[in-house]
């Protein structure tokens, strides 16, 4: 049975303190997504550690060879604010990305340009004061494998997070197709009351739930019988 791609939310925190004075190679990154050159005191950078390749606290890993493709794949999608349920705006947009190495792991760290227009200027010093502290990202992946037995997380009955004879399930997050999209979200909220969980489908901000509710989700669909129609005919005398 071939599953649709697997998709969920995840957080990743990001790393104001690494607002980087925007450089020469930065404004030739942000310059190829403008329609006109910007000069570097119209936008301000920042950094973000989307993810890495240990398992983490949503009880998730990404296999080392998957983090190239993630960071190639970043640039060009937007960086969102998360109001309430009226959506997102679009914020910034990751220019560039790069894996690198940070306490002994794999990281991609996308950086991001923020406009600095009126409307914006709230929510940069928002990052820059350390109220908005993480974002929340979409991905996409063909397969969640089951670290305890090597199937798809939406098949199998094991749960990330719970032991199993003294192992810890986690999920390794194989073939990733797209990331959709990061959206920032202030320290600590748990960004719940921007699902909507009872569809089962995100707000129309993004299609991303966070990885449990999409795991039940998924594995309802995968679990749900199977209506059979019987047609009968009958038979010409
Ligand atoms: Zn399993």
């Amino acid at each position: 049975m071939d599953l649709e791609p697997f998709v969920f939310r995840r957080r990743a925190p990001m790393e104001a303190s690494q607002a980087t004075e925007p450089d020469a190679d930065a404004a030739k990154a942000v310059n190829g997504f403008a329609l006109r050159p910007l000069t570097p005191d119209e936008y301000a950078v920042f950094s973000l550690d989307l993810c890495h390749d240990q398992v983490d606290r949503h009880h998730s890993r990404f296999p080392t060879e998957e983090l190239e493709r993630i960071s190639a794949l970043t640039p060009g999608r937007p960086l969102m604010e998360r109001h309430d349920l009226r959506g997102s705006l679009p914020r910034g947009t990751f220019f560039r990305s790069r894996v690198t190495a940070h306490s002994g792991r794999s990281v991609v760290r996308p950086d991001v340009y923020v406009l600095r227009t009126p409307e914006n200027a709230g929510f940069i010093l928002s990052i820059e004061g350390g109220v908005y502290r993480e974002t929340s990202i979409g991905f996409a992946f063909r397969t969640p494998e089951c670290s305890v037995c090597g199937k798809d997380l939406r098949t199998c009955d094991h749960v990330p997070g719970r032991s199993y004879s003294g192992e810890v399930c986690h999920y390794i997050m194989r073939d990733v197709l797209e990331v959709i999209e990061g959206s920032v979200v202030a320290s600590g909220s748990q960004g719940t009351h921007f699902v909507s969980a009872a569809s089962g489908v995100d707000d129309g901000s993004g299609r991303a739930l966070p990885l449990d509710q999409a795991l039940t989700v998924a594995r309802n669909a995968y679990h749900r019988p199977i209506a059979l129609e019987t047609r009968r005919t009958w038979a010409r005398e």
